[in-house]
C-alpha cells in the first residue's frame, strides 16, 4: 500500500467526519483542513537520540511495537507514519480575537472548543487508520493510544511518545523558539502518529538541524512569539514549560465553566496513573498572528 492510499483515506476522513466540526452553536465550522503525512523508518538512529533529548523513557518504535503487537517485525521493516492536522483558516481568524476576562487574556471560544474537540477527532482518525491498514493485511499501533503512554512531570513536562519528535523524524518540520513544530503549513497544527509494518515509503528529513524552520535560530530576526505570550513563558533562552502550563491552568479555570455545556471530557495518564476527566482548552497565543502560524517562514 502506498503513501497516496493512506493520504487519500485521511483526506476522506477529514472531509466527511462529523467529529471534524465545531458544534452548530459555534457555526459548525470545520476544525482541520487537509492533512499532511510523513514517514520515518523504524531503525532510524534518531529514535535512540530521543532517549537523550526527550527522556530515557521515550520508546523507540520497535519497543512500542513489541509491547503491543504479537507479530515479530524487525525495526528496519517498521514505518512510523506521522500526521499533521492543520487548524482551518476560520479557526485561525477567530483565534486572532482573544477575550480579556478580569485582566487575564484568554483565547477565543472558537479556538477553545476547536482545541477541545480536536482530541476526539485525532484519536478517532488514528483508530480508523489502523483499521484501514489492518484491512490491507498489516498491523498498526498508535503510541499515544497504547497502554504504555504517559506524561511525566518529574523533571519537566514530557511524555514517552512525543508526537513532535516523531513528526520531526518523519521530515515534517522542525522545532522552534515557542517549542511548536514548524511545518510547511505552519505551527498551528496538532499531530498524531502510528507505527506499522505496512511498507510505506520514507519521507527523508532535509537535514537533522532541529531548528532550521524558526527565524529566531536561523538569523535572529524574529521574536514574535515572545511578544505574544501573556505569561512571559518564552524568552530568547527558549520556552518555559512550567510558566506555560500554569497559564494554561489559569485559562482552564476561566474557560471550562464558561463552555462546560459544549466541552468534551478527556482522560490521560500522568506519571503512569489515569487522571480524573479534564477539559483541555489550550492557549497558543504564541502561535496566532505570528509569521510561522500557517507557513514555514524560512521557505523561499
Ligand atoms: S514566531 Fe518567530 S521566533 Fe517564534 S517560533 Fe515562530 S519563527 Fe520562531
Ligand atoms: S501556550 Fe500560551 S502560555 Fe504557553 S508559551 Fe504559548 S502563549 Fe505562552
Amino acid at each position: 500500500m502506498l503513501n497516496t492510499a493512506v493520504k487519500e483515506y485521511l483526506e476522506h476522513l477529514f472531509i466527511n467526519s462529523k467529529l471534524n466540526h465545531l458544534p452548530k452553536q459555534f457555526g459548525g465550522y470545520k476544525i482541520f483542513s487537509s492533512p499532511l503525512i510523513g514517514v520515518a523508518k523504524g531503525d532510524d538512529p534518531i529514535f535512540l537520540k530521543f532517549k537523550e533529548v526527550v527522556g530515557p523513557e521515550h520508546y523507540t518504535p520497535q519497543e512500542m511495537w513489541n509491547l503491543n503487537i504479537k507479530k515479530k517485525v524487525p525495526s528496519n521493516q517498521l514505518r512510523i507514519l506521522s500526521i499533521i492536522f492543520p487548524f482551518t483558516q476560520k479557526i485561525r481568524e477567530e483565534s486572532l480575537k482573544p477575550i480579556k476576562l478580569k485582566r487575564i487574556l484568554i483565547p477565543s471560544e472558537y479556538y477553545s472548543i476547536a482545541r477541545n474537540y480536536a482530541n476526539e477527532f485525532i484519536t478517532t482518525s488514528m483508530e480508523k487508520l489502523i483499521k484501514f491498514i489492518e484491512n490491507e493485511g498489516f498491523d498498526g499501533v498508535a503510541g499515544v493510544l497504547s497502554n504504555q503512554f504517559t506524561v511525566f512531570t518529574k523533571r519537566n513536562l514530557y511524555s514517552n511518545w512525543s508526537e513532535r519528535h516523531i513528526a520531526f523524524a518523519a521530515g515534517l518540520g522542525t522545532f522552534s523558539l515557542h517549542e511548536g513544530l514548524i511545518t510547511e503549513v505552519g505551527c498551528n497544527v496538532r499531530l498524531g502518529s502510528i507505527i506499522t509494518d505496512c511498507p510505506l515509503y520514507i519521507t527523508p528529513r532535509k537535514n537533522d538541524a532541529p531548528y532550521s524552520n524558526c527565524l529566531f535560530y536561523v538569523n535572529g530576526n524574529c521574536r514574535e512569539c515572545i511578544e505574544k505570550c501573556p505569561a512571559n513563558a518564552i524568552t530568547e533562552d527558549g520556552h518555559n514549560k512550567t510558566l506555560c502550563n500554569n497559564y494554561r491552568l489559569k485559562i482552564s479555570r476561566k474557560m471550562v465553566p464558561r463552555l462546560q455545556t459544549y466541552l468534551k471530557p478527556h482522560f490521560r495518564r500522568i506519571n503512569n496513573e489515569w487522571t480524573e476527566e479534564s477539559y483541555p482548552v489550550g492557549c497558543a497565543f504564541c502561535q496566532f498572528g505570528v509569521c510561522c502560524m500557517d507557513k514555514n517562514p524560512t521557505a523561499e
